[in-house]
Formats: C-alpha cells, sequence, structure tokens
C-alpha cells in the first residue's frame, strides 16, 4: 500500500511575515488531529530557512519550487541543490508547467535538474502535464510519454524511488477547472504503466503519483479515492490553513 502526499506549492505568494502567519496556523491546525499521510510546504525561496526552524519537530516536511542543475558560479538569480539542502529542504518541485510555460524549461533542462537533486539528496517532485490545445487534439498521452521519458532519461531504478511524480494537467492548474476522478486516474495509470516499461512493475508499483489542478476541499476525497491518485500537489487551496488542512484530512 503506498502512502499518500499531499504537498502545497505556495508559488509567488507570502512574505516573510505572512508566511510565519500561514505556518503557525498549520502547525496549531495539525497538531489536534492525528495525520497518517505525508505533508509538505513549498514556500518562495526567501521564506525557507525561516520555515525550516518553524517546522522542526512537526509532521510538516520543507520542499522547494525550483532550483538550477549547476553547483555554485555565474548563475545570477539562481539557487543550486546544496543551498536547498543547507536550508533544510528534503523536496524540491521541479518541471511545474509554470517553470516550462513561462520560463521555457526543456524536458532536457528538467532532466539535469532531477539529477543534479537526487546526487544532493533532494527529492524531486517532478511535474507533468498536458495543455488544453493537447488534450482536445488527442495527444494527452504522447505529451506526458515525451515528459515522463524525458525527465527520467537516465535515472536508475533506485533513483527513481527517491522521486514523486506529479501529473498537472495545465488547463486545471490554477483555472477551478479540475480533472474528473476518471480523467485524472486514467492518465496516472498510463504513467505508472509507462514507468513498468522503463523500469519494471515493483518500480512503478512503489512510484507516488500525485495529482495536481484545481485541487480543493471539496473535491480532494474523490480524487485520492482513485486506485493510482497517491496524494495532490495543492497551489491555490494551500494559501489558506484552513483548506489545506482539510484536503490533509481527506487524505
Ligand atoms: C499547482 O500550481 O501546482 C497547482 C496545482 O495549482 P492549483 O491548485 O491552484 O490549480
Amino acid at each position: 500500500m503506498r502512502r499518500k502526499v499531499i504537498a502545497g506549492n505556495w508559488k509567488m505568494n507570502n512574505n516573510l511575515a505572512e508566511s510565519q502567519n500561514l505556518i503557525s496556523k498549520l502547525i496549531t491546525g495539525l497538531s489536534s488531529q492525528k495525520t497518517n499521510c505525508e505533508v509538505i510546504i513549498c514556500p518562495p525561496f526567501t521564506s525557507l530557512s525561516e520555515s525550516s526552524t518553524l517546522i522542526k519537530d512537526t509532521v510538516i516536511k520543507l520542499g522547494a519550487q525550483n532550483m538550477y542543475f549547476e553547483e555554485n558560479g555565474a548563475f545570477t538569480g539562481e539557487v543550486s541543490a546544496s543551498m536547498l539542502k543547507s536550508v533544510g529542504c528534503e523536496y524540491v518541485i521541479l518541471g511545474h508547467s509554470e517553470r516550462r510555460a513561462i520560463f521555457g524549461e526543456t524536458d532536457e533542462l528538467i532532466n539535469k535538474k532531477i539529477k543534479k537533486a537526487l546526487l544532493s539528496n533532494l527529492k524531486p517532485i517532478f511535474c507533468v502535464g498536458e495543455t488544453l490545445e493537447e488534450r482536445e487534439s488527442g495527444i494527452t498521452k504522447d505529451v506526458v510519454k515525451r515528459q515522463v521519458t524525458g525527465g527520467l532519461k537516465d535515472i536508475t531504478v533506485d533513483e527513481l524511488e527517491k522521486i514523486i511524480i506529479a501529473y498537472e494537467p495545465v488547463w486545471a492548474i490554477g483555472t477551478g477547472k479540475t480533472a474528473t476522478p476518471a480523467q485524472a486516474e486514467e492518465v496516472h495509470a498510463f504513467i505508472r504503466e509507462l514507468v513498468t516499461g522503463l523500469y519494471n512493475k515493483s518500480a512503478a508499483d512503489n512510484l507516488i503519483i500525485q495529482y495536481g489542478g484545481s485541487v480543493k476541499p471539496d473535491n480532494a476525497a474523490e480524487l485520492l479515492s482513485q486506485p493510482d491518485i497517491d496524494g495532490a500537489l495543492v497551489g491555490g487551496a494551500c494559501l489558506k490553513a484552513d483548506s489545506f488542512i482539510s484536503i490533509i484530512k481527506a487524505a
């Protein structure tokens, strides 16, 4: 039985004081209940160090939203894997559709980042998903296959154990439109089948595949009850402690 993993992607939201406030509400809300799923928050870089201090000795784990694949040097504005480790990150989101669409990230670049994260002992939350145009053209599985295969190029079966894949249909991110549980399950099952072919059945059976795209308290339980959906990557609804906690409860 795979564990469930709920991650909150804060995106470019919450300054330091706002981050402290949200984390304090999350800690209070989560301390009064038994949580049997894994909970991760991914604040912006500027709040990581303080967040790490605040969540110490709680069930909440820390992730970043991006990193660069080089160790250090003349890469103005970038942050390295070892820098993320030094402020207490365990996870890093890589290949988010906003990084792909707005910042031009390619499968090849994302693959380099995944390899560097693994070498640095950071666990990638590797995002894939099709645009509306791609879905309507009937090429969802081709796109997801290209992204998964490209992102996992030269990744060993042992390394795969450290990776979470997040299936996030781009048309469902921040739009209020959610994939139906059946639509999401179909692609999750396809990813698991793909990973069986790329690696083996046991690696695919153990792989955590999160769904992301307008997950809310009122749709989380149904999505999370699908056999191949092992958690959620939550954007908008993780910015309010109450709604993020409700999603965690649903898991
Ligand atoms: C995301 O950005 O990963 C996401 C799923 O956002 P939202 O939940 O707001 O659609």
